[in-house]
């Protein structure tokens, strides 16, 4: 005996929800001969199929402006997602979104070198995390002692500092990075918001102003 599902159930389940999406997604099905117009169930045995026609159809995004790009140009249709946890480009993580506006915005510019001063042990390494490789950080501890050479040659190595004031950051530490060499002074933003998301926004921002 062969299991099935109820297909509009299954769909939001998967990030279809009632409306557009639904609607395309069902066409799309249906196009493949894998349901028909009007039928409500489908056969277990032909989820996996369904599912994987989908994935290569649609590109499911939130309403965040870099997810809808990245939709448009995944080469899919874009569809907005039922809930911003489907969204297929940053699962509904703020932090995931703002990392993607980060590097699409240091591509932009030509910045492959970031220098964060301040923020916890755990925060810098969920940034860590959450950049990936695409980016070449570096990270300060806030409260370590750091020598005036070791802040001078991060600052000659970095492209882009941010000096995370919202965090756990010595003024003694953050006074070797505030004023760095006069080339580099737009390069150098302060950030006294607190949390990933509003880290890397203040730095999409600044990038936006002086690009
Ligand atoms: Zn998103």
């Amino acid at each position: 005996m062969s299991a099935d599902v109820e297909i509009d159930g299954w769909l939001l389940g998967l990030g279809y929800g009632p409306g557009p999406a639904r609607d395309r997604a069902r066409a799309a099905l249906e196009g493949a001969q894998l349901t028909r117009s009007g039928k409500t169930r489908m056969s277990a045995e032909k989820l996996e199929r369904a599912a994987a026609l989908l994935a290569g159809t649609f590109s499911l995004h939130c309403p965040g402006a870099a997810c809808v790009e990245a939709a448009r140009r995944s080469g899919r249709e874009p569809l907005a997602a039922a809930t911003k946890a489907h969204c297929g480009h940053c699962g509904g993580s703020d932090n995931a979104r703002a990392a993607r506006d980060l590097l699409e915005a240091c591509r932009r510019v030509g910045i492959g070198r970031l220098l964060v001063v301040g923020g916890s042990p755990s925060v810098r390494e969920e940034l860590h995390g959450v950049l990936g490789s695409a980016l070449e950080l570096r990270t300060v501890d806030g409260t370590e002692r750091r020598t005036g050479e070791r802040a001078k040659s991060d600052l000659e190595w970095a492209d882009l500092v941010l000096l995370w004031g919202a965090t756990e950051l010595d003024h003694k530490v953050s006074a070797h990075y505030a004023h760095p060499p006069a080339a580099r002074r737009r390069r150098v933003v302060h950030v006294a918001r607190r949390g990933i998301a509003a880290l890397l926004g203040a730095a999409v921002e600044h990038l936006r102003r002086n690009p």
